[in-house]
Formats: structure tokens, sequence, C-alpha cells
């Protein structure tokens, strides 16, 4: 008889729920027949890449027989230049979730406490519980992370906590202020990383940039991402900034070549093409725009975002809709498992695939 292999698995794996990926195109294209799907549900760029990191791309295809850089040294290099930091603050990981996860496994073991707010990124939950720590979630306030309660949940066991600015699904942000307090009180050997994914989106003026803020506090680490603004989701690169004794032990746990070589040029190439993010930014700007406008018009709820997604209230189960939703070739993302049942999370995509999901939304709501 086969071991009963859940038993031995470690405390936090024998319960753990993989996170759900959004419907590939090609899948629902193929289930209904379709060749026009209109994919608004991970908060890809509508726009790509730009000709520069498409190009950077090509290249390096060509080295493929090689390993990559291990170090990332040309990317670090552009990094360490645009953000104003010595390289060896740096740490790359394959996508921003890589990081998330190499700051838990240097830092965090079973003994440890975790804090996070409800409603917050699902991947803090998933990397807290894969170190069998003990996840602390704090009430959200206003759809948003409460930082004083965040703050406040700080015991002698907490070990890191995370903070998305602006946070998924919510699109909410925390104010340079408010964050600044929290920064303030947290003792220096709780880690707090700030995921700035959707940070190149960010218009408002009290946002805070936290990169900035590294000499003045050396339990910060900053993550950001190629996925979103610079639209190379599925190349899968992104990075960390913090204390240089702090990235060393990140990188301890890194795998040698975690960052394949065409993330690794397209990703440096994309950070030189200024024009091509500030047209993405553009695009999301009118698209947001375009978005909120037509809830407004339909009398629907939604939160504000500082991000390329909005989350709208449709008034009854988010999975109804979804599901309606895509029987009209629109996907789009239920939320309910972030504790939001009657929102649906839209990312801002192109004019045309807006108003395709705006018209499908009015004929599944009618
Ligand atoms: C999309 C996203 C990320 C980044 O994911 P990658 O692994 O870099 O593709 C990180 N944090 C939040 C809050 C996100 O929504």
């Amino acid at each position: 008889m086969a071991c009963d292999f859940i038993s031995i698995a470690t405390k936090g794996v024998q319960t753990l729920k993989p996170y759900q990926p959004g419907k590939p195109v090609e899948e629902l294209e193929r289930e209904l027949g379709l060749t026009d799907v209109v994919k608004l549900a991970s908060n890809e760029s509508p726009l790509g890449p730009g000709a520069a990191a498409r190009a950077a791309a090509g290249a390096a295809l060509e080295n493929m027989a090689r390993y990559p850089d291990g170090n990332g040294t040309v990317l670090k290099q552009t990094l360490a230049r645009k953000l104003g930091v010595s390289e060896e603050r740096l740490v790359l990981g394959n996508g921003s979730n890589d990081v998330l996860e190499l700051a838990v496994r240097a830092f965090v073991t079973a003994e440890h406490e975790v804090i996070f707010s409800e409603h917050a990124f699902a991947v803090y939950p998933l990397a807290t519980q894969a170190a069998s720590a003990r996840a602390v979630v704090t009430p959200a306030r206003d759809w948003g992370h409460d930082l004083a309660a965040m703050t406040k949940a700080v015991s002698a066991r907490t070990r890191l906590m995370f903070i998305a600015n602006p946070n998924n699904p919510t699109g909410t942000w925390v104010s340079a202020k408010a964050l600044t307090r929290l920064m303030e009180r947290v003792p220096e050997d709780v880690l707090v990383v700030v995921d700035e994914a959707y940070c190149d989106y960010v218009d408002a003026p009290d946002y805070p940039d936290c990169v900035s803020w590294l000499e003045r506090h050396s339990n910060l680490i900053v993550t950001r991402t190629f996925s979103k603004a610079y639209g190379l989701a599925g190349l899968r690169v992104g990075y960390a900034v913090a204390h240089p004794q702090v990235a060393d032990l990140m990188n301890r746990v890194r795998q040698p070549f975690n960052v394949n070589s065409v993330a690794l040029a397209a990703a440096a190439a994309a950070l030189e093409d200024d024009e091509h993010l500030l047209r993405s930014v553009a695009v999301n700007r009118s698209g947001m725009m375009q978005l909120t406008r037509a809830f407004d018009a339909m009398g629907l709820d939604y939160i504000p975002s500082a991000g390329n997604f909005v989350s709208v209230d449709v008034g009854r189960p988010g999975g109804e809709v979804f599901d309606a939703l895509l029987r009209r070739g629109v996907i789009v993302r239920p939320v309910d498992n972030y504790g939001m049942p009657h929102h649906l999370r839209v990312t801002v995509g192109l004019e045309q695939e807006n108003t395709r999901f705006i018209e499908a939304l009015k004929k599944v709501l009618a």
C-alpha cells in the first residue's frame, strides 16, 4: 500500500491551496469555438513590450544553448544606474514572485509569524504557508491595508510583513505618511516587504518612492517587476532592492540561474526604453477612465485603483457574472478567493477591448 504522502508533507504544504491562474485565451477559444476572445484577467500590459525589448529578446535567443549570466550583470548595472542604488542591494528573480519567496525562504521558519492584510495579493499567504509559518491577517480598512493595525499586530514572533503598494486585487495604495509611521514603529528585525509591482502606473501625489527610503530603513525590501507596465509577464523577471546584507542572504537561497537569458536581455532593454513605458502608462490612464466612466454610468460601485486593473462590485455573485462573460468571449477575474464575492477584477485593456468588456457586462447585468 502506498504511503499517505499528505501525512509526511511539511505542515504548511499539507493544507496548501495552489494559486489559481486566469484562463488562457487559447483554451477558451477552443471551448467556445471563438477566435476573438478578450483577456482582461491577469493585469498584463495590453501593449506588450516595446520594440527594443522584443529585439533584445530575439537576439538573446541565438545564445539559448548557453546558461544565462547567473549574476545578471548587465541588468543589475542598468537597474543600479536607473534606481541610483548600488548593485549589491539587488536581487533578481524569476518574476517578482520569486523574490517574494526568497525573502520568506531566507528569513522565515515555522516558528515565525508573517503579517499581511485581508484582500492582499494571493502570493503572500501561499509563501507564508509553504514555510509552515503563521499568517497574521489584519482586517482591511476601506478595502486597503490598515497600517496601524498591521503595526499593532507585530509580536516577538513576527519576522516579516508584506505590504502591496498598490495592492492587487483592490488597487488601493498606502501614503508616504502612513508608511513612514509604520517604518518608525516596526522593530528593525522585522522585514517590511513593500511590493511595488504596479508603481509605474501610480500618479497619486502622496505615493511613496520606497527605493529612496532604503538608506534610512535597513529592514525595508522593495520588490518590482517587468510583468506589468513593461509588458514582459511571459518572460518572468522581477527584482528586489534591499540592504546589502539582506540582498546577500536572499541571493544565497536563489537558484544559481533563476532568471533566463532572454528575460535578462529583454528587461535590460526595456529599462532603457522610457518612451514605451510612458506609452504603456498613458494607455492605462485613458483605459481606466473609460472603464470607470462606464461603471459610473451603469451605477456600479468600484474601488478606485492606482494600478492597471479595477475591481467592480457587480451586485451579485461575481462567479456567475464571470461565467456569463466567458460565454461572450471576455475573460476577467472573479475574486471570491480574496474575500470579495461580489466583485470582479478587470484589467485595463486597449480601448476596443474595454468596449467589448463593457458591452458584454451591460448585456449580462441587464
Ligand atoms: C502581478 C503581481 C506581482 C508580480 O508578479 P511577477 O511574479 O513579477 O509576474 C507581484 N505583486 C503583485 C501584487 C502583483 O499583482
